[in-house]
């Protein structure tokens, strides 16, 4: 059985660096230089994935998206 993960896709095209979403600091981060987001990492455990949709509704810009993927 396949190990179900999270994959979280940041369009940094899109981000207007709110900041709203380093609230999942391990995953968020500020790039401060340009003040555009960026993934600490790509994938996240199954059970953030109520976190990770529900920091993707909150960010304003709608740059945040993600899907399970299989590992
Ligand atoms: S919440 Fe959205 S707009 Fe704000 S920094 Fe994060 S990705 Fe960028």
């Amino acid at each position: 059985m396949a190990n179900e993960k999270v994959e979280v896709i940041l369009d940094t095209h899109k981000c207007q660096g709110y900041g709203l979403c380093l609230g999942a600091d391990d995953v968020f981060d500020l790039d401060s230089s340009v003040n555009i987001a960026r993934l600490k990492t790509r994938f996240v455990d199954v059970s953030r994935l109520g976190e990770i949709e529900q920091i993707a509704r909150d960010c304003p810009a709608n740059a945040i998206s993600c899907r399970v993927v299989q590992e």
